[in-house]
């Protein structure tokens, strides 16, 4: 599997071991989870790894000024 940076770490559940460095970054709450950028940054939500054993861990990202706080969501939509 190639490494890839997901357009938003919030949009899927991220397997680490196929994320690049940059990614990684995003998920340590150094950089915007959206968009990458290491602007002013503020509480994000959370973003999603699998675990090794099968259940999913959480990690509380962070977003630039320029991005949403949380991506749409089914729910959302609608309204
Ligand atoms: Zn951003």
């Amino acid at each position: 599997m190639a490494l890839h940076t997901p357009a938003d770490l919030r949009t899927e559940v991220l397997d680490l071991l196929s994320l690049t460095t940059e990614a990684h970054l995003r998920l340590a709450g150094l950089a915007c989870a959206r968009c990458g950028s290491t602007a002013p940054l503020r509480p994000g939500g959370h973003a999603y790894t699998r675990s090794p054993g099968g259940g999913r861990l959480g990690w509380a990202v962070k977003v630039c000024e320029g991005c949403p706080l949380t991506h749409p969501t089914e729910g959302e939509l609608g309204s």
